[in-house]
């Protein structure tokens, strides 16, 4: 059994481009994962195995790799580092246990990264910042620590400073080492690819920067060294043992009290073994992390608690599902017990239970894979031969059932017709969407029971054309798509209350049911309730049901045929006949009840879109007064040295060619992310198309 307490589970998260990609080949590089140094200029990196992701140089799919870091076993979990993804960072943020946040020493902190930081702040997830980039133009440490303190409310303590920034080209002192401000020595990496490390004093003319840097270090610490493990020693001028100074750090790491930060480059090799040493001294192992807490699936308001010992009942959350032609690979985080290969255990959620025939550890190539014969409480596996499960299900011990929360994926907003170029592909298309949809949520496809088109949906025009490309190139699939359709969204005008029927008079084949439903808004962000009053005395449970049923089938396709959102559905009266009354006819009532509530009493919410775009400061102009041509509303425009950020909500109806657009009006120096952000009423001439039966415009 492996020691629990050497185990790291660890994400790297960074703003696209901050170097995750690069960073991350060297910590597998000198965990001895691999040989040599893929450039990721070349598109030959180890995480970014889908073909898709080196295209674009982002990572999209989150995988798991095991490796050994000195006495440790790291379980990396991917992140993507584009905010067409933050679905997937967050999914990452429940299976991990403590994260490196990566930044560029010139940029510093980007606003996706503020978003996944709250993200974090939101699971508890003890980090440590990475200040990459140490060697380009303009490259400034304190600066990132300082963002670090203000955008992020974080509680930075540098660990380690740069000596010297910049390149040779532009710095009269390139940078060329770290100071260790722990052990204080200046380290240099030589040897391969930075491979060895050398230790050297403090150089003389640092001496006072790194005084005032280990001062400000302990300033931070002995804040809260409730035990007095440092302080008294340090007022009192005496030596602190390295051994105690770290102990402190991982304690209030640990509790989210601070955030160590240390600095390096990717490219130019520096930095790397100290920031992986960090990970294992100062982040979480599982048993640092409290008891997962889920329901009992057979009494759902009892609590159930599962602590990270494998001696406790199995379960675990199925995070990720990878699909490839050959079969699919399931991503198992173990929260407690132990699971068995050729065990059988429950998915509490699907009612089934499931076989897994193996159990992996997943490597750095993913073709090699070590086969387990049981895995424990705390580690994190692939596993092969489920049937049922998908992304955020739980999987359980049978006679100790629980459900953890799972997880949750916004709604999509944009979806496109799709066919099969070749017809005789149709079952090879269910096949592979299915398959798409089982290792992505936010990813859904349907067939259109009126035009018999099969029809995708997902976060945005890029998540959809990384699918098709997908489907392509992975699946040898070739396809045809439609122009892209708005998933708007309707709510209701005006409370209102009516009796809807259905009564055929066909003898005793005839049908009879009336149903009285109220319908009134609810404050916005909450889900819909429907809210049965009918007296079970008087109408039998199965009537009840249908009605229920009624109502939702109704609210989802609503006047327009788009889901009703924001309401609240209370059943308020009933009328039956002992002989004609059924369940078809009370759910036909229902329906009906809620359709005469709608009509002429909704109002059309089209999806907004949040925007972020970076450009050099003379094509901003450019940007913001497309911005507006497009009904967008610019909410903050930041300056980021020569760069200017802008931060919009634009309607998604009118990004369709954004990407096009945007790369023309700045010769293509724009970087730009969009995620949908919410919902708000549609102008009167996208009503108007509607009602004039055109569909979307
Ligand atoms: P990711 O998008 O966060 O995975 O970033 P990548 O690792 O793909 O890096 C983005 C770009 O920055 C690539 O062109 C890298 O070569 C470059 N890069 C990464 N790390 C460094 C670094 O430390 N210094 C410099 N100058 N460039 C770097």
């Amino acid at each position: 059994m492996p020691d629990l307490d050497q185990i790291r589970n660890l994400g790297i998260i960074a703003h696209i481009d901050a170097g995750k990609t690069t960073t991350t080949e060297h910590i597998l590089y000198y965990a001895g994962a691999k040989h040599k140094l893929g450039g990721v200029d070349e598109g030959t990196t180890e995480t970014d195995y889908d073909p898709e992701e080196q295209e674009r140089g982002i990572t999209i799919y989150s995988a798991c790799i095991t490796f050994p870091w000195r006495d440790s076993t790291i379980n990396l979990i991917d992140t993507p580092g584009h905010v067409d993804f933050t679905a997937e960072v967050e999914r990452s943020l429940r299976v991990l246990d403590g994260a490196v946040v990566v930044f560029d020493a010139q940029k510093g902190v980007e606003a996706q990264s503020e978003t996944v930081w709250r993200q974090a702040n939101k699971y508890s997830v003890p980090r440590i910042v990475f200040v990459n980039k140490m060697d380009v133009v303009g490259a400034n440490f304190a600066n990132v620590v300082d963002e670090v303190r203000e955008r992020l409310e974080g509680r930075p303590v540098a660990l380690s400073i740069p000596i010297g920034s910049g390149s040779p080209k532009d710095s009269a002192r390139p940078f060329e080492a770290t100071i260790d401000l722990v052990t204080m020595q200046a380290l240099y990496f030589t040897g391969d690819w930075g491979k060895r490390i050398e230790t050297r004093p403090v150089p003389e003319d640092m001496r006072a920067e790194v005084k005032h840097w280990r001062e400000r270090l302990f300033d931070v610490l002995t804040e809260r060294d409730d035990k007095d493990q440092i302080t008294s020693a340090y007022l009192e001028g005496k030596d602190i043992p390295t051994e105690t100074l770290r102990a402190v750090i991982r304690t209030q790491t640990l509790r989210g009290d601070i955030h160590p930060v240390l600095c390096g480059s990717g490219r130019e090799h520096i930095g790397v073994q100290p920031l992986m040493d960090a990970v294992t001294y100062y982040l979480p192992s599982p048993l640092d992390r409290p008891a997962v807490e889920g329901a009992n699936p057979k009494k759902k308001d009892r609590k159930e608690l599962r602590k990270p010992d494998p001696k406790e009942p199995f379960c675990g959350l199925v995070f990720k599902v990878v699909a490839d032609p050959h079969g699919e690979l399931f991503y198992l985080r173990v929260y407690s017990g132990t699971l068995k290969s050729q065990s059988r255990p429950w998915n509490p959620g699907k009612d089934r239970k499931e076989m897994v025939t193996k159990i992996y550890h997943v490597f750095a190539d993913p073709s090699q894979r070590e086969e387990l014969r049981e895995v424990y409480a705390g580690d994190i596996v692939a596993l092969i031969g489920l049937k049922e499960s998908t992304t955020g299900d739980t999987l359980c011990d049978p006679n100790h059932p629980i459900l953890l929360e799972p997880i949750t994926f916004a709604e999509t907003v944009v979806s496109r017709s799709i066919e099969p170029e070749s017809s005789a592909d149709k079952q090879k298309l269910v096949d592979t969407l299915t398959a798409l949809r089982r290792e992505d949520p936010t990813f859904a496809w349907r067939v259109d029971p009126e035009t018999g088109q099969t029809v995708m949906s997902g976060m945005g025009m890029l998540h959809l054309e990384i699918k098709q490309k997908r489907m392509e190139r992975d699946f040898r699939l070739r396809v045809r798509v439609g122009k892209p359709l708005v998933s708007f969204r309707e709510t209701l005008r005006q409370p209102i209350e009516n009796q809807g029927e259905c009564v055929r008079q066909a003898g005793t084949a005839g049908l009879f049911a009336k149903v009285t439903v109220r319908l009134e808004a609810l404050t916005d962000g909450q889900t819909n309730a429907v809210i049965n009053e009918l007296d079970p005395e008087v109408v039998p449970n199965a009537f009840r049901a249908a009605a229920e049923q009624g109502v939702r089938g109704a609210l989802q396709s609503g006047e327009f045929g788009y889901p009703v959102i924001n309401v609240r559905a209370t059943i308020t009266a009933a009328e039956l006949d002992q002989q004609l009354s059924n369940e078809v006819a009370f759910e036909a009532a229902a329906a009906d009840a809620v359709n005469q509530g709608l009509r002429n009493n909704v109002v059309l919410l089209e999806p907004v879109m949040h925007l972020e775009v970076t450009v050099p400061e003379e094509h901003m102009g450019a940007v913001t007064s497309d911005l507006n041509a497009r009904r967008g509303e610019i909410s903050e425009i930041l300056t980021r040295g020569k760069l200017r950020v802008i931060e919009a909500l634009v309607p998604l109806a009118k990004t369709f060619d954004y990407s096009e657009k945007v790369r023309s009006l700045t010769q293509g120096r724009a970087d730009w992310t969009m995620e949908p952000h919410s919902y708000a009423p549609a102008p009167p001439e996208v009503l108007r198309g509607f009602q004039g039966g055109e569909e979307g415009w």
